[in-house]
């Protein structure tokens, strides 16, 4: 008899093993570089800490410039980021249907004050960075690669994150590889590199109660990341925020406005290492999937796969699905989103709609942006999704359509 309903996961993480404790790991970063073909690689607490350290080493170089344009649609990590360091969010709306800038709108806002623009590679699928960097540098500002959500993605040859100045990854709980939380920092420039080491090694110190909290969240992580135990982490707690009506808590939205800052300790990237080792396999084999999914899913009339730029690579932690219509994204999410199948929405809202970032969010109109939020729904990707799964999801799709 199973103890609990059966649960997939909302996105692809990379399941952590036991032997992933033993000792001998190597070292994470070094094998991270030499997977994605980087320089060294940094490591930080979280993406978001990595995010603080690389707008903290450009405001030294540019003291008169405090705005950081940021896509309408994206983490509201980013924002609260950006807000902590008591720098100007400014927000540019996406392109109709999609999460990556309206161009024209881009090029409008990027002035004197600016001091960075986040192209965003959602759900591991490719922006538009090559234009960020045009404006960005035309207007004498630098470009931060958010890749928070495409660690292993590549555009041609070359990791993304190379392209822009600097850039980032999380290896947060179910963003791919997890240290339950963790960041990287990529930077192709030998000086911008060295100054966002030394800014870290200069202002980043342990601490021991964030480290403990992290290590036994680590062990709860590997040891729930699992069909079997996975309602207990994940699905539970989402069946009864969607009770309540609470979506924003349903997908975990709701973030404090103060970021940690701390190192992390060897045992933690040691766990790392070993899984590490398995992220390119497991990357590819995700991508298989994820494309035979959307061969699938090019089948049922109206539903939309969100996809990057035209002929970049990218990695699939998840599936992002357009419907036509809001009305049709929650037909669907009321089908499916509580069923356990990794069926689950990425962010709610448009930056500005979530009230609890008044105040650190411009109240800009996003009509794009929102668009996107109202019509889009995620699939989780997961290696544990039978074929019998995705007939369920098949067929639950047209009949919210119709
Ligand atoms: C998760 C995420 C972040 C923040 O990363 P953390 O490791 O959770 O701090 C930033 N940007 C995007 C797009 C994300 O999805």
């Amino acid at each position: 008899m199973k103890l609990f309903p059966r649960e997939l996961p909302p996105t692809a993480g990379l399941p952590i093993q036991a032997s992933d404790f033993f000792p001998g790991g190597g070292d994470l970063v070094d094998i991270l570089a030499a997977q994605l073909g980087t320089p060294p690689l940094q490591l930080t607490c979280s993406g978001t800490h990595a995010l603080l350290i690389a707008l903290r080493t450009l405001r030294q170089r540019a003291p008169r410039r405090d705005t950081v344009i940021l896509p309408a649609y994206t983490c509201p990590l980013v924002p609260i980021a950006v807000h902590s360091l008591g720098l100007r969010v400014q927000l540019c709306d996406t392109r109709p249907g999609h999460f990556d800038f309206d161009p024209g709108q881009l090029a409008r806002l990027a002035d004197a004050r600016t001091l960075a623009i986040l192209p965003t590679h959602l759900g591991g699928r490719i922006a538009d960075v090559e234009l960020a960097c045009e404006v960005a540098h035309a207007a004498g500002a630098w470009v931060i690669e958010d890749a928070a959500q495409a660690l292993g993605a590549r555009v041609g040859n070359n990791s993304v994150g190379l392209r822009g100045d600097i850039g980032f990854f999380s290896l947060a709980a179910g963003k791919g590889l997890s240290l339950h939380e963790g960041g990287l920092l990529v930077s192709g420039d030998d000086d911008l590199r060295h100054a966002l080491a030394a800014h870290a090694d200069a202002h980043v110190r342990f601490s021991l109660r964030w480290e403990l909290l992290r290590c036994v969240q680590l062990l709860g992580l590997a040891a729930c990341y699992r069909p079997s135990l996975l309602s207990l982490v994940y699905g539970n707690a989402l069946r009864s925020a969607l009770r309540r009506g609470d979506v924003e808590d349903a997908v975990g939205d709701v973030f404090p406005l103060q970021i940690p800052q701390h190192r992390v300790s060897r045992w933690r990237q040691n766990v790392g290492a070993h899984a590490a080792r398995r992220l390119p396999a497991f990357l590819q084999a995700s991508r298989l999937r994820a494309l035979q999914l959307r061969v699938q899913l090019a089948q049922v009339p109206g539903v939309e796969v969100v996809d990057g730029l035209p002929g970049t690579g990218g990695t699939w932690p998840m599936l992002m699905l357009l419907l036509p219509s809001q009305r049709a994204r929650d037909a669907a999410l009321d089908a499916l989103w509580s069923r356990g199948l990794g069926v689950s929405r990425m962010f709610v809202h448009a930056l500005p709609d979530y009230a609890y970032l008044q105040g650190v969010v411009p109240a800009t109109p996003v009509p794009h942006a929102r668009d996107f939020a109202a019509r889009m729904l995620t699939l989780g990707n997961s290696a544990w999704q039978t074929p019998q799964d995705t007939a369920t999801l098949l067929a639950a799709l047209p009949r919210a359509l119709a």
